[in-house]
């Protein structure tokens, strides 16, 4: 992409009505506009970052066995009645009505619906286990929709649903989803700490919030330093192992970590001091099992092996899409920017030429720029005619990983710049050493 023909608008100024850094880098660097409270459009520079998230998490999802499908975000409120949830949602959901005064609502989440589709085609055991998963845009009408994308009115999730013949069942499909999730948030750059949530109507231990750590984030976190040199990727543990996952489970379910809910100060005093964390978290996932809440009050059931019925047991499993933009800001940025990951960079080669009416220098940018692109890099050739200074700060303020500083007196050289934005390391070389680097 060339930036005089791309809609990349960034601010000089920090916007006033953002309290956290994410938030007043998302604005500046051009990623969303807010268009109604809570409700937020995507720029192309956001978007880019999006699709790449909801990439990670779908090829992850897709490896551990889940299928994809698709949800509609509008749902009837008979099918929330059937589990007594359209009464019981309260004033989070928003509730619309029809040109025939039908009520309908935008979906918070889709354990209903995805309880009714399973129920109307599932007839037998042999049909189980299955997990399915959507990457839709839920709506939620929070009290206090703040802190940009972080906490938004319409936000895009990555929401799955496990269905089992019986409770050990329905913990194979829960550990297989946790080793998802691990691996997910590794590949998009991030730590994300599972932390013991509190369970819901059924108890048990099967209920995890996936934690990034950082100082704006909205609980309080407490872990066992153990997680510091935990092995986040698990590249030995297959998706069907199953003494291996139940393993993984165990370790984190005796490793110490929750958040201000759930804290326990009795087990956390058991925690040795020097090996005692704490600090701010953001929750950027949540596994949860709930057993046969939904099918139960919604008639799913399934022929068992010996003429029996049987009830199949659930389990739902978040990813916050859209808030992870906004996360990973929030772990990664210094004060010139974001400092994006390489997985997630909305490109990874940002060119700039510093005299915009230095010919030679505009030669040799156009000419790295077509090579780039034609090996299959993804480049953006700041070629606006503004100050050398103005546009390096655009380039940090968007924070792609590799910056190619091209100026006259280099070019009368034969070198360019190449500069790491995560270290600020800058290297001389030649045009074609850098084509070479940035290609390997
Ligand atoms: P929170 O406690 O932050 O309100 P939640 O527990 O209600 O979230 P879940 O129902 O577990 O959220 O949804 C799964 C994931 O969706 C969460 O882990 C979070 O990452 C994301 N999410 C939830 N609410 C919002 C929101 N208002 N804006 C953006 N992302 C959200
Ligand atoms: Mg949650």
């Amino acid at each position: 992409m060339r930036w005089s023909q791309a809609f990349l608008p960034v601010l000089k100024e920090s916007p006033s009505d953002a309290q956290i850094v994410s938030h007043k880098l998302m604005l500046r660097a051009g990623l969303v506009r807010q268009t109604a409270a809570g409700i937020y459009a995507w720029l192309p520079l956001g978007y880019r970052v999006l699709q790449k998230i909801e990439q990670i998490v779908r090829e992850e999802q897709n490896r551990s066995g889940a299928q994809e499908m698709l949800m509609p975000t509008l749902q009837s409120a008979d099918l929330w009645r059937e589990s007594g949830r359209y009464d019981a949602y309260g004033p989070e959901m928003l509730r619309i009505r029809d040109r025939h005064e039908r009520e309908i609502l935008y979906g918070p989440t889709n354990e209903e619906m995805i309880t009714a589709l399973f129920r109307d085609d599932v007839k037998s055991y042999r049909d189980l286990p299955r997990t399915l998963y959507h990457i839709q845009w839920k709506f939620r009408d929070e009290v206090r929709p703040r802190f940009g994308v972080m906490r938004g009115r319409e936000f895009l999730m990555k929401d799955a649903y496990s269905f089992d013949l019986d409770e050990a069942g329905a913990r194979q499909s829960y550990y297989t989803q946790m080793l998802a999730y691990l691996r997910t948030f590794q590949q998009l750059g991030i730590r994300a700490v599972p932390m013991k949530a509190a369970s819901g109507p059924i108890g048990g231990d099967l209920s995890h919030e996936f934690i990034v750590l950082a100082p704006t984030g909205e609980s309080e976190v407490f872990y066992d330093a153990a997680y510091e040199d935990f092995d986040w990727q698990q590249s030995d543990l297959a998706y069907g192992d199953e003494a291996g996952l139940q393993n993984l489970f165990d370790r984190v379910n005796s490793t110490y970590a929750a958040t201000d809910e759930t804290h326990d100060e009795a087990r956390w005093a058991t925690v040795a001091g020097d090996r005692q964390r704490t600090g701010r978290g953001i929750e950027v996932g949540h596994i949860f099992y709930f057993g046969d809440k939904y099918s139960n009050a919604m008639g799913l059931k399934v022929s068992g092996r010996d003429g029996t019925t049987v009830t199949p047991m659930m389990g739902s499993y978040g990813v916050g899409v859209s808030r992870l933009v906004g996360a990973i800001i929030e772990a990664s940025h210094d004060d010139a920017g974001i400092v994006w990951p390489e997985a997630v960079a909305p490109w990874r080669v940002g060119i700039v030429t510093m005299r915009a009416d230095d010919e030679p220098s505009n030669a040799a940018a156009a000419s790295l720029y077509e090579k780039l692109r034609a090996a299959g890099v993804e480049v953006l050739f700041d070629d606006r005619d503004e100050r050398g200074g103005v546009k390096l700060g655009s380039m940090d303020l968007i924070g792609l990983p590799w910056q190619v500083v091209i100026g006259p007196r280099g070019i009368a050289n034969g070198t360019v710049e190449l500069k790491r934005r995560s270290t600020g390391e800058r290297e001389e070389l030649s045009l074609e050493s850098a084509l070479a680097r940035l290609t390997q």
